[in-house]
């Protein structure tokens, strides 16, 4: 046998526990039909691109010179794309934006894995807050750095600060952030935010070198009420934002999104020159010449989402008369209740005898959860209530 890397066999031969779950609703869909299996596992949005997402596309694709419009873009993404998204920042954040602190990317996941490597010197470690995404460890890891997680404040899902107090050290190179979050929903209040960025100022004083904050947001739209997302940058100078059009257009399989690089930073120019080494180091060449332009047409806008709205609300009232504990998060289209026994993973196992395919919160670094994406039609979710309740039966 030759020798291949035994890491990444691993990595790319170990089903994700969403994927399992995938392949079971399949089986039991061919055998019970697909509309009495409950499939919450899986964040893919579940409404379509707004329509100015097709009318331009139609139009770029019948109107525009196809050799430019399929062609490689300049490396960090084209420079009147970058304009377009820069100008919509500072008018929506109120910090003024050039196209020179953008880079455009595959997406959020490779927006994060470019702002790792561009940061990581050996010995580093990267401190994420649980719950997390999983593919943070995957992310963080294969740049050579270590993961350090701190645990969930379950009451609310906001920040430990006592427990981030702890954790940073002086190899500590980055927190990572995720807010509207993916599992929870939950959104960091203004407090939070302005208690982490003066814990990561001091930090950085006490250490000597900066702390830096990555801010992953692929849901920043996806907030309901009055919710405001705090924008980091305004309060904390050295945060890298890494961004999806992903959720917000419904884009996911389209693959954009974007590192904005702080300017106000005095390691501005090595770091976005670092960013950009990253995204020729890890091959990702440029970000999808059509789509650029696109998201440069759809700078503002976003999918309908008020079915979330209501998916979010029919679920939570129906948590709350089945007895199942929960926070009620601002943002998202996940929730994450607690499991009604200890064991996530044995609680999900049973939620699978009626159908309900729901994942434990375990893999996020928070057992005794369970995770729902309720990105799914209103009529999944209203036909699965009574699943709910009968599981919920088996334990009250
Ligand atoms: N970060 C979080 C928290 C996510 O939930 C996801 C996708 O679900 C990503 C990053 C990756 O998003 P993208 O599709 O833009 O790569």
């Amino acid at each position: 046998m030759n020798k291949i890397s035994e890491e990444m066999i691993a990595l790319g031969s170990t089903r994700s526990v969403i994927r399992e779950l995938f392949e079971f609703g399949k089986v039991r869909a061919a055998q019970v039909g697909a509309e009495n299996v409950f499939d919450f596992s899986i964040g893919n949005p579940s409404v379509p691109p707004p329509a100015i997402v097709t009318e331009t596309a139609l139009d770029l694709l019948q109107n525009s010179d196809p050799v430019a419009l399929h062609g490689y873009t300049s490396a960090q993404g084209d420079a009147s794309v970058r304009a377009a998204i820069a100008g919509d920042l500072t008018a929506r954040f109120g910090m003024a934006y050039s196209a020179d602190e953008l880079y455009l990317t595959v997406g959020a996941a490779a927006a994060l894995c470019c702002a790792f490597k561009a940061l990581t010197c050996p010995g580093d470690e990267f401190v994420v807050l649980a719950p997390y995404f999983p593919e943070y460890k995957v992310f963080i890891e294969s740049v050579g750095a270590k993961m350090t997680v701190v645990p969930a404040q379950p009451a609310d899902f906001q920040i430990d600060f006592d427990a981030l107090d702890r954790v940073i050290g002086p190899n500590t190179k980055g927190v990572v952030v995720n807010s509207p979050n993916n599992p929870s929903g939950v959104v960091y209040s203004p407090e939070t935010c302005k208690k982490l960025a003066d814990l990561l100022r001091a930090k950085s004083a006490q250490f000597g070198h900066t702390v830096w904050l990555i801010s992953d947001e692929p849901y920043r739209e996806i907030v309901y009420g009055n919710t405001q997302v705090s924008w980091l940058p305004s309060l904390y100078r050295d945060t890298l934002v890494c961004y999806s059009y992903s959720k917000s257009l419904s884009l996911p399989g389209e693959r954009l999104g974007y590192v904005l690089v702080p300017s106000a930073s005095p390691d501005a120019e090595r770091l976005y020159a670092a960013v950009a080494g990253a995204g020729r180091a890890l091959g990702y060449v440029c970000a999808p010449s059509l789509f650029q332009r696109i998201a440069a047409k759809c700078v503002g806008c976003t999918a309908d989402l008020t079915v979330y709205a209501k998916n979010r609300a029919l679920l939570l009232e129906a948590f709350a008369a089945y007895g199942y504990p929960c926070v009620a998060p601002e943002g998202a289209f996940y929730l994450f209740p607690r499991t009604l026994e200890e064991d996530d993973l044995a609680f999900c196992e049973r939620a699978k005898e009626f159908d309900l395919l729901l994942v434990p919160g375990s893999g996020f670094g928070c057992p005794g959860h369970m995770r729902i994406s309720y990105c799914v039609p209103t009529e999944r979710i209203l036909r699965s209530l009574p699943a709910f309740e009968k599981l919920a039966k088996r334990y009250h």
